[in-house]
């Protein structure tokens, strides 16, 4: 109808590269008088994105894994568990508070909000939530650096410790930067004591990657800032972009353990999904474009203009993220913290698309704005789009506080 927005959710965090890539639309043209529907049986292109995923992995995995695909974020922490309960032999998952890893069996069991849940338990047994390193909310209320980074440290001792109730993980699974419960990057030591208590414990780590990974934060994979080697990738949303195509990446130490023929599925070798994401993949690492590093430049710049807003605002409790995932949590009181009321923060949303910037709240109390643009976004847009969003915090400031 002529309105223009500025788009702020990425169709939420799936459109890294764009919207219908030119690439993306001349391969998927191409293949579509090659092959289409293909089950999930080995073809061609299939294989090509198969060592492609390989190929981008990070750490051990590179060259070193393979890769089972699914539709769905939801569908791939649901094999990846599955794998590691099988891998294993052992039944207990752990994930952290906060979480959300999809709404299927697993991984619903694995979702943190009440939202997610209500009306449908009971759920896979076996899921252990332990706190998230949430600085600005710390569940002792303590301060980062001088907690000694205790939410991790207290994974350590629930894993590794006697009679905690906690026997016989097979996998932990976790959000390098949290998504939906708040947009959360942990400290630096966060993952790394993690990491150590599953070594020791001889549990597999796995980095849910369906929201932070494929360059949103300035580095393929989020859990790369934190110089953590997963032993599980579980990638979605950004990867297959405008086709849905997702998976698991783990190490090929651990294929002969699989049943094989163990979890089929009809659809997950679509050719039209496998090459759209082979495009966004040679487009997204394309050096020229060097669309992760502009994310990482133009990513700190708006982050800068935002903790330059905080200063003289009532509202604006913390700013954090990395790259194009960054987040403001809004507050009624900046000193005891306290979210808005239920809604507020949601009208604030749909003032700001009024204005034309599409965008979409997230957060354990539904208070965090998030920007996730597509990589693409042009510095000068993006912040408009920031303009638009403090001006609108700043006139609901009083509604906001009350
Ligand atoms: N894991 C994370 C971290 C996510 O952000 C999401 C989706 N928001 C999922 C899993 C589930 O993905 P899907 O909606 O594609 O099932």
């Amino acid at each position: 109808d002529g309105n223009i927005f500025i788009d702020m959710t990425g169709g939420l965090g799936v459109n890294n590269i764009g919207h219908h890539h030119p690439k993306v639309v001349e391969a998927v043209k191409r293949q579509a008088d090659i092959l289409m529907h293909a089950l999930d049986v080995v073809h061609p292109t299939r294989t090509a994105l198969a060592m492609k995923m390989a190929e981008i992995m990070p750490g051990r995995l590179k060259n070193n894994c393979f890769t089972a695909f699914a539709t769905s974020g939801s569908g791939a922490v649901e094999l990846a568990v599955k794998f590691a309960k099988q891998i294993k032999r052992k039944p207990e998952i752990l994930v952290f508070q906060g979480a959300y890893h999809g709404v299927y069996g697993h991984s619903n069991a694995m979702t943190a909000s009440y939202h997610y849940r209500e009306g449908y338990g009971p759920f896979v047994p076996g899921v252990t939530f332990f706190p998230y390193g949430y600085c600005y909310r710390c569940f002792i209320g303590a301060e980062y650096p001088k907690c000694g980074v205790a939410c991790a440290h207290y994974f350590d001792y629930v894993v590794n410790g006697p009679y905690t109730g906690v026997y016989e993980p097979a996998i932990c699974v976790g959000e390098p930067i949290q998504g939906e419960g708040g947009y959360i990057d942990p400290p630096p030591e966060f993952w790394p004591i993690i990491k150590k208590a599953c070594e020791k414990a001889g549990i597999l780590f796995a980095s849910d990657e369906i929201q932070a990974g494929f360059g949103r934060t300035g580095k393929l994979w989020a859990i790369e800032h934190w110089g953590v080697e997963p032993d599980m990738i579980i990638w979605g949303k950004g990867v297959g972009g405008d086709q849905p195509v997702t998976g698991v990446t783990l190490g090929r130490e651990h294929y002969d353990k699989l049943i094989t023929g163990s979890v089929p599925a009809t659809f997950p070798g679509n050719g039209l999904a496998m090459v759209t994401a082979l495009t966004n993949i040679e487009i997204l690492t394309d050096p020229e474009a060097d669309l992760m590093g502009r994310a990482t430049r133009i990513g700190e710049y708006i982050k800068g203009m935002l903790k330059d807003a905080q200063k003289d605002s009532k509202v604006i409790g913390d700013v954090r993220g990395k790259g194009f995932m960054l987040s403001v949590e809004v507050v009624k009181d900046r000193e005891t913290k306290e979210p808005p009321e239920q809604g507020k923060c949601a009208g604030v949303m749909v003032k700001m698309i009024q204005r034309g910037v599409l965008n979409f709240v997230c957060g354990r109390n539904g208070n965090v704005f998030r920007f996730m643009p597509p990589l693409t976004i042009t510095k000068e847009y993006f912040e408009k789009a920031i303009r638009i969003f403090l001006e609108t915090l700043k006139e609901e400031e009083d509604n906001l506080t009350r």
